[in-house]
């Protein structure tokens, strides 16, 4: 059977009765003994091919997809990053892999002392005292951090049902807040993009539990102001969260805990070079000042006379947010990531992600705007130009023309803030080759949109599918294209 490329049959489609995959019998088949009573009454349904279709079937299937392994991705905000293949060979290793989740802490010394260096490293660099490495993602971390604040408050007889979300806050931040039954007090920005204090010093007070901030936000800004905020926050009694998605535009060289961070989250698909996932299993953290310690989730590790041993705390714990230790086979990634730079390199990681980022920016301003006028950090907000705007073009169909010349559309209209935004996070892993032809991609799709709009309303040319009504899309998805 031919997978051509415009074949677009499902694999139950190409079924053909009684074609079969294996050549040889399965020994183990035959001596199975499963009750009468268990077994089906009718052959299952499913497609009937030879491996071969199968395989072509799927690989064909896969090739029409992104990735990262094959195209540059420059989504902002969510960064999706080069995964090292050492780190692939790391979690292999027979002692990770094959531990039981259940075996005693005298059989997991490997593993624990792992989790426990993991989490001395990442509590240096965020210059705080404590952390839990078992939320599965940034928003489950939210999620953790935000218990941790109830219990807390909790703990000291206070009742507050506030969270101050700036609207530069990444969109899991009010989502949290209300997930959790706050209410979320929004916050509007300064034009030049930063947190108003003054406007904060309004809108906080004994109700408010926790300032949320972004940082840097979803802007690419980093806030300057930042020690007056965390002061603020902090005379008016409430938490300091930090979402530190986006850690590698800080990493190495500063530490968040000397700001006045309380607790902030990391996600290690974004800062430390692990996969995706996919919204999980992936790994985040929740990395917290000594006050919110006794509340972590538990088991922590410990090292006690030279062994480790889990630590199930002394009762204040919030309890679980996952089982064991978190996704230990994504942590071990992120340990062989760490393990791979020194300290001074882990500076360099930053160093380049703000690079890249300003470096697209500048080639670009003539014809795609910044919002900002300033530097950016990681990533670059940028919008069409007017005489682009004149011509109806949008960014929804730059986008498109990306896909077109070969590379995955960056994260568009986000932030809300910005009118017809492109959020471009080039990460720190990309070449100066890559980021030159991603540079001549945008400013062929400027050019070519100014001679022919029409074209460029109608793109993508190339994909499988065409212009699609995205809400309709989302709304009532057609899987078979
Ligand atoms: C990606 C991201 C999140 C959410 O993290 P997930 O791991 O996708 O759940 C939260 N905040 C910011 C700033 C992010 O970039």
């Amino acid at each position: 059977m031919i997978c051509s490329v415009t074949d677009n049959k499902l694999s139950i489609e190409k079924s053909d009765p009684g074609r079969r995959g294996l050549w040889c019998k399965n020994p183990l088949r035959a001596k199975a003994k499963l009750p009468a009573a268990l077994l089906r009454k009718s052959p299952p349904r499913l497609p009937e091919l030879a491996e071969f279709d199968v395989v072509r079937h799927y690989t064909r299937l896969s090739r029409l997809n992104f990735s990262v392994d094959t195209h540059f991705y420059p989504l902002g905000s969510c960064t999706m990053k080069y995964n090292p293949r050492f780190n692939e060979e790391a979690a292999a290793l027979e002692g990770f892999a094959a531990l039981h989740p259940l075996a005693h802490d005298t059989c997991a010394q490997g593993t624990l002392e792992l989790l426990h260096d993991l989490s001395a490293r990442l509590t240096e660099l965020c210059g705080l005292d404590a952390i839990t490495l078992q939320p599965a993602a940034g928003a489950h971390s939210e999620f953790t951090g935000l218990l941790l604040a109830k219990a807390y408050f909790e703990a000291r007889g206070e009742n507050r049902t506030e969270i101050v979300c700036p609207d530069s806050a990444h969109g899991t931040n009010p989502a949290t807040a209300s997930m959790m039954g706050f209410t979320t007090v929004n916050l509007a920005s300064k034009p030049d993009g930063r947190l108003d204090v003054e406007e904060l010093k309004k809108h906080i007070g004994p109700k408010t539990a926790v300032l949320m901030l972004t940082m840097p936000n979803t802007l690419g800004i980093f806030e300057s102001n930042i020690e007056a905020i965390a002061k603020a926050v902090h005379e008016a009694g409430a938490l300091f969260y930090m979402d530190g998605a986006n850690l590698n535009a800080l990493i190495g060289m500063v530490k968040p805990g000397d700001f006045g961070v309380d607790m902030m989250h990391l996600n290690f698909h974004k800062t430390f070079s692990t996969p995706h996932g996919g919204g999980g299993p992936g790994a985040g953290a929740i990395v917290c000042s000594k006050a919110l310690a006794p509340f972590l989730p538990v088991p922590t590790v410990k090292k006690e006379n030279g062994r480790y041993v889990s630590d199930f705390g002394d009762g204040r714990s919030i309890g679980k947010v996952k089982a064991f230790f978190g996704n230990t086979g994504v942590l071990v990634r992120a340990y062989a990531y760490m393990l791979a730079h020194s300290a001074k390199e882990f500076g360099e990681i930053a160093v380049a992600a703000i690079l890249n980022a300003n470096y697209v920016a500048a080639l670009l301003k003539d014809l795609y705007p910044a919002y900002s006028k300033e530097y950016c950090m990681h990533e670059c907000v940028l919008t069409p130009g007017a005489d682009m705007t004149a011509k109806g073009l949008k960014t929804l169909d730059i986008a498109k023309g990306l896909l077109d010349r070969g590379f995955h559309a960056p994260t568009i209209y986000f932030p809300n803030i910005v009118h017809e935004a492109i959020m471009i996070e080039p990460t720190e892993t990309e070449s100066k080759e890559t980021l030159d032809e991603f540079v001549a991609a945008m400013r062929d799709i400027h050019d070519k949109g100014i001679a022919d709009p029409q074209a460029l309303k109608d793109a993508p040319h190339t994909m499988p599918v065409k212009r699609l009504d995205e809400v309709q899309a989302a709304r009532q998805p057609n899987l078979r294209w």
